[in-house]
């Protein structure tokens, strides 16, 4: 693409673009704008206050406290930021305010540039309804579903009518949040009232829609740029079906084996809707594809820029920021989108600070140590000493690689997850890794069911038996006194016994203690390591442990508080906001029965009685933020579930 020919400069030589978002998105804008010569503004969260796209833009100006209903969702925040700055233009990114009509009408009416599309195409696709309708009106097909009733007997029937399994999800949804599955009638009203809660903290809108539930899914998206003079075009399929939870986890490009009907179908649809309504910048719609015929449905469009655009990217060479930015400043893109090829393929991997040893959840702490391979693209919140806070999404970046082919990309992908360290959190790094080597990932072939059907493998490797790594790993690092953050990668690290017999005691990040006796550490094959002065990360068999290393005095207090609570107590088992609690003081509860939900990383998270008993007290209330080994609940009496008991 022409870097910035004399025509193209007047369209944004008057823009400095406020950056209305967070993380590896905020980053990703400001390089292009930098690279166009775009001045740029930064607006942060506090917790925000110290991470690198603050300091990236020409300059920054702070939101508010954490709470996102102050910050990065405050729509008064954000315009009072960018009078404030002189800004011309607000990017929004994706997730937040992205696509939030009203506010890029308050953008527009304050005078401002709005990079994003009109408002009314916003409007239009914000509700999965509206957007079904709309899409079967062009002729584009929909999975067969109700929406036309809330109330919760018609849903049910509706669902009968449909046949099990439904999938409900939310009328106003985004992100993944608010979709539950009902395999059979029984878990329908459990299902319904899941999503609905999801659907009503997530979005401020309970109503959902009940769909049938295609069973060999296969995700694949079309990306859509237009301009603001009737001018739009598709740049080619993606494929997204690699989920877990109704989230992306791994996205390429072109979506591999797909008939040309299929494909051309999907890009032919998938223009169509965009030329109805007047798409006017970067967009996607997206489909499902049943696996099983070829067949495709409307799933629904996103009017925002995708998390995925990288592999767009890469098998077009083209700049989808650039595009956007020019097209909000209002010059035709024909010129830059007449000879469009798709070369290459290309795979994006979001990594997450999430740990898929103990059901991937989320992680917060200090990146201690980050190694990028090298000839990889790496779009990224974090650098080394970045803090991974509670109070936002879980991904910290994506590596994104390509090559000629699906193959020789893959292979790249390979090395690259082998060769990537992200120290100081767990991640879900080695779970990319196990994924990338499943065969049906392999071919081209997985479905989004794919990771409910086949669960990663529980890890090979005991808590205790990773502590010894990590203790020999320490101890080795402390012999050779080298430099406090020093880290080392080994594939096969061997320790050799020190004779004595000192102990050791680790601290899991799970809050479990370990204790290690140094002369019975041994050797075996880690992956990744890293280092720091008092803990250690490590990955054993595609797993992610971090341990800190504690004195005997740490360990027997916080070893006794950790008892005491597993017995008689619900704990927060990480950092989170209290999202409901359904249960008050003297209720009897049975084992497995849900008595605080918390919600983390935007995700909620059930947390169960561990045994039947009466509630003495719950000592949280809904929307307190609450640490790691918080107490949550506290039980009267606690036995085992009545089963047991009656069992001889
Ligand atoms: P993509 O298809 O680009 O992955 P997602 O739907 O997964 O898009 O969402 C992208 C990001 O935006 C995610 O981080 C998600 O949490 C966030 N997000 C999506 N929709 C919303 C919404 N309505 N409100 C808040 N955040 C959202
Ligand atoms: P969101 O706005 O949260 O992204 P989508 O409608 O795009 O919601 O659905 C998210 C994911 O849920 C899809 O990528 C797909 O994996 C799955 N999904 C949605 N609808 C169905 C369906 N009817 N049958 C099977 N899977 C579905
Ligand atoms: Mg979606």
């Amino acid at each position: 693409m022409p870097e910035s020919d004399s025509a193209s400069k007047i369209g944004l030589s008057d823009m400095k673009l406020l950056v209305a978002n967070r993380g590896e998105i905020a980053r990703r804008v400001l390089r292009t704008a930098q690279r166009l010569g775009v001045p740029t503004v930064a607006v942060y969260a506090d917790p925000d206050a110290h991470a690198p796209f603050v300091s990236e833009a020409t300059e920054a100006t702070r939101l508010g406290p954490a709470d996102l209903a102050q910050s990065y969702l405050s729509v008064e925040a954000v315009l009072t930021a960018a009078r404030r700055t002189g800004s011309t233009a607000i990017h929004p990114g994706y997730g937040f305010l992205s696509e939030n009509a009203d506010f890029a009408r308050a953008v527009v009416d304050a005078g401002l540039i709005w990079v994003g599309p009109k408002p009314e195409a916003i409007d239009v696709m914000g509700l999965k309804t509206d957007a079904r309708r709309l899409a079967d009106e062009h002729g584009v097909p929909i999975i067969p579903g109700f929406d036309s009733s809330q109330d919760d007997g018609d849903l049910a029937a509706a669902a009968a009518t449909i046949g099990f399994p439904v999938l409900i999800k939310a009328a106003a949804g985004g992100g993944g949040r608010g979709i539950r599955v009902a395999n059979q009638p029984e878990h329908f009203d459990a299902a319904l009232h899941e999503a609905r809660s999801e659907a009503e903290r997530s979005f401020g809108n309970g109503d959902v829609i009940v769909e049938r539930y295609i069973t060999r899914p296969r995700h694949v998206e079309v990306q859509l740029i237009g301009d603001r003079h009737g001018f739009v075009v598709d740049l080619g399929t993606r494929e997204c079906s690699v989920q877990r939870r109704y989230q992306k986890l791994i996205e390429e490009a072109p979506a591999p084996n797909l008939t040309d009907e299929t494909r051309h179908g999907l890009r032919d649809r998938a223009c169509r809707l965009a030329e109805a309504i007047g798409y006017d910048s970067a967009g996607t719609v997206e489909f499902i594809v049943d696996d099983n015929t070829g067949e495709f449905f409307f799933l629904e469009m996103n009017t925002r820029l995708q998390v995925e655009h990288p592999v767009t990217e890469y098998i077009t060479g083209l700049d989808l920021v650039e595009l956007q930015l020019r097209s909000a400043a209002g010059e035709p893109l024909a010129d830059y989108l007449s000879d469009i090829n798709l070369v290459g393929h290309a795979f994006e991997v979001r990594i997450a600070a999430e740990d898929p040893a103990e059901g991937f959840t989320p992680q917060t702490g200090t990146v201690s140590h980050l190694r990028v391979p090298a000839g990889v693209r790496w779009d990224s919140a974090v650098e080394a000493g970045t803090v991974i806070s509670p109070h936002y999404d879980s991904m910290i970046a994506k590596l994104i690689v390509g090559s000629s082919d699906r193959t020789s990309a893959l292979a790249l992908l390979q090395s690259a997850l082998d060769d990537l360290i992200v120290g100081g959190v767990a991640t879900n790094t080695g779970f990319h890794r196990w994924l990338i080597d499943q065969p049906e990932f392999r071919q081209g072939r997985i479905t989004t069911r794919f990771l409910d059907d086949n669960p990663p493998p529980a890890p090979r490797v005991s808590l205790e038996a990773a502590g010894e790594l990590a203790a020999s790993m320490w101890i080795a690092d402390q012999r050779m006194a080298l430099e406090a953050d020093v880290w080392s990668q080994s594939t096969d690290f061997r320790v050799t016994p020190t004779g004595s017999t000192q102990q050791l005691f680790l601290r899991h990040h799970s809050g479990e203690v370990v204790q290690v006796d140094i002369g019975a550490v041994g050797d075996s094959s880690l992956t990744t390591v890293s280092l720091s002065a008092d803990g250690v990360a490590i990955n054993v068999s595609g797993s992610n442990h971090s341990y800190q290393v504690v004195s005997r005095s740490e360990m027997w207090s916080s070893a006794g508080m950790l008892a005491e609570a597993d017995a008689s107590a619900v704990v927060a088992p990480f950092p989170a906001l209290v999202a409901e609690l359904p249960v008050v003081a003297g209720d009897r509860v049975q084992a497995g029965e849900t008595v605080a939900v918390i919600e983390a990383m935007k995700m909620l998270h059930s947390l169960p009685a561990p045994g039947s008993g009466v509630i003495a007290e719950v000592a949280v209330a809904v929307g307190d933020q609450v640490d790691s080994g918080q107490l949550l609940i506290q039980f009267a009496e606690l036995g085992n579930n009545e089963d047991n008991e009656s069992a001889p």
